[in-house]
């Protein structure tokens, strides 16, 4: 066949009216043809993503999510479970075809109590790693109710949609972490108080988001003005998390155990109160008694605690987790052909600074830069090829000068 009566196999064009004709084994395509593939193979991709989704949703039971938080996160074995179920029955709800049975499998968002520094912003991340979706994480402090300095509760659907590079149908699955949420408790337990600006009022506005409604959500955020384009988001499908220190809600939660310890004695004396350990007795009366409207905690019905960091668990910190602080080190050490090493000596001086100066988990990354930053500086293109970090080195580092001003940042 001579070359001109060559044709594409897909749109039959010959060879002279297009720009360039591929031989394949028994067929030809041109570029136009190439190009219209390409699009097609693009579309159907961003198609599939989206099906990824619940995919993977179905495949991932309770005991695989706890596996995967387990590789991120130490200890806090009670939430990890919590959260597992929590998320999976959420996801559940999202995928289940709609029936006539009349049972509506409501929202499974959830509240998280423990003090700051405990992995709560850490748990949502991982989860949202894990799910491949999005995540926004916002403040409650800095809510107000409409009409007030500060910002809309909307605020937190666009930092959704910022997250989920404004794809709606991902963000409308995605989670939301609002953390210090004991921030907006009512400050006095009088609900005749009609304008409290930062706590009940934010509470009632937080309230129908939670549940699920369609809310206007300005894409750019700030505040909402008449000729502004909105877009709609529904927020049935959105998991909410949120997480708070409820500073002296031990105190509540030990006035109730006392007084059930006198109305029940007989039950209670048998079960020994763990004094040290109170927030595992926490009930959602008690967040109640914190200054939490019972609407906003009837629509966090997940209510779990976090369990305070000890040495063995800051320790662990250190070293195991996935993405743990020593193994990053390691690998920026690494990328300059540099062996570093940390001996256990050097390890539990820092925990124990940690400690000391109440740095939490927190302040162990900012006191393995301040013993590191020299070396950093230092071997890079140098000769020394390896770096022992022992106590001495650690102490030598770490004066009380330095751990003061870490404590100072913190
Ligand atoms: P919170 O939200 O409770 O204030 P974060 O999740 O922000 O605490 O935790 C602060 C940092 O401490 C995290 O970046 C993480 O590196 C570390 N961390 C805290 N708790 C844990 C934990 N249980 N396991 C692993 N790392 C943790």
């Amino acid at each position: 066949m001579a070359k001109e009566d060559l044709e594409c196999s897909f749109c039959g064009r010959k060879k002279p009216e297009t720009n360039l004709l591929i031989a394949g084994l028994d067929a030809h395509i041109c570029d136009r043809c190439i190009e219209q593939a390409h699009g097609i193979v693009i579309e159907e991709s961003k198609q599939t993503d989206n099906s990824d989704l619940s995919a993977e949703l179905v495949l991932r039971k309770p005991k695989k999510i706890k596996g995967f938080l387990d590789e991120y996160i130490i200890g806090q074995e009670a939430t990890k479970k919590v959260m597992s179920v929590a998320v999976y029955n959420h996801y559940k709800r999202l995928l289940q075809p709609p029936s006539d049975d009349d049972i509506e499998i409501q929202k499974s968002n959830i509240i998280m109590v423990g003090q700051t520094g405990t992995g709560k912003t850490l748990m949502a991340k991982t989860i949202a790693k894990m799910l491949n979706v999005p995540l926004a994480i916002v403040d409650a402090t800095v809510l107000t109710e409409a009409g007030y300095v500060g910002e809309d509760v909307e605020s937190i659907l666009t930092r959704l949609l910022q997250a989920a590079d404004y794809n709606l149908e991902k963000a409308e699955k995605g989670i939301v972490f609002i953390d210090e949420i004991d921030k907006i408790a009512r400050k006095s337990d009088n609900p005749s108080i009609t304008r409290d600006v930062s706590g009940e009022g934010v509470q009632q506005a937080l309230l129908k988001l939670l549940e699920g409604t369609v809310v206007n959500v300005p894409p750019k955020g700030g505040r909402k003005h008449p000729d502004q384009k909105f877009i709609e988001v529904n927020t049935e499908n959105i998991l909410f998390i949120a997480g708070g220190a409820f500073d002296g809600i031990d105190r509540v939660i030990s006035k109730r155990l006392n007084m059930q310890a006198v109305g029940y004695s007989a039950s209670m004396s048998d079960n020994v109160v763990d004094q040290n350990h109170l927030l595992q007795y926490i009930i959602p009366k008690d967040l109640k008694d914190f200054g939490l409207i019972p609407e906003i905690i009837g629509r966090l019905p997940v209510l779990t605690y976090m369990d305070p960091l000890d040495a063995k668990t800051l320790r662990a910190i250190l070293t195991e987790p996935k993405n743990a602080i020593i193994k990053q080190y390691k690998k920026l050490f690494e990328m300059d052909d540099i062996e570093f090493t940390i001996t256990d000596g050097a390890l539990d001086f820092i925990v124990g600074k940690a400690i000391e100066y109440k740095l939490g988990a927190r302040g162990l990354r900012s006191l393995c830069e301040e013993i590191l930053t020299d070396a950093m500086f230092e071997l890079p293109g140098s000769k020394e090829k390896k770096l022992n970090v022992t106590q001495a080195y650690t102490e030598e580092k770490l004066t009380k000068t330095t751990i003061k001003k870490l404590k100072a940042v913190s």
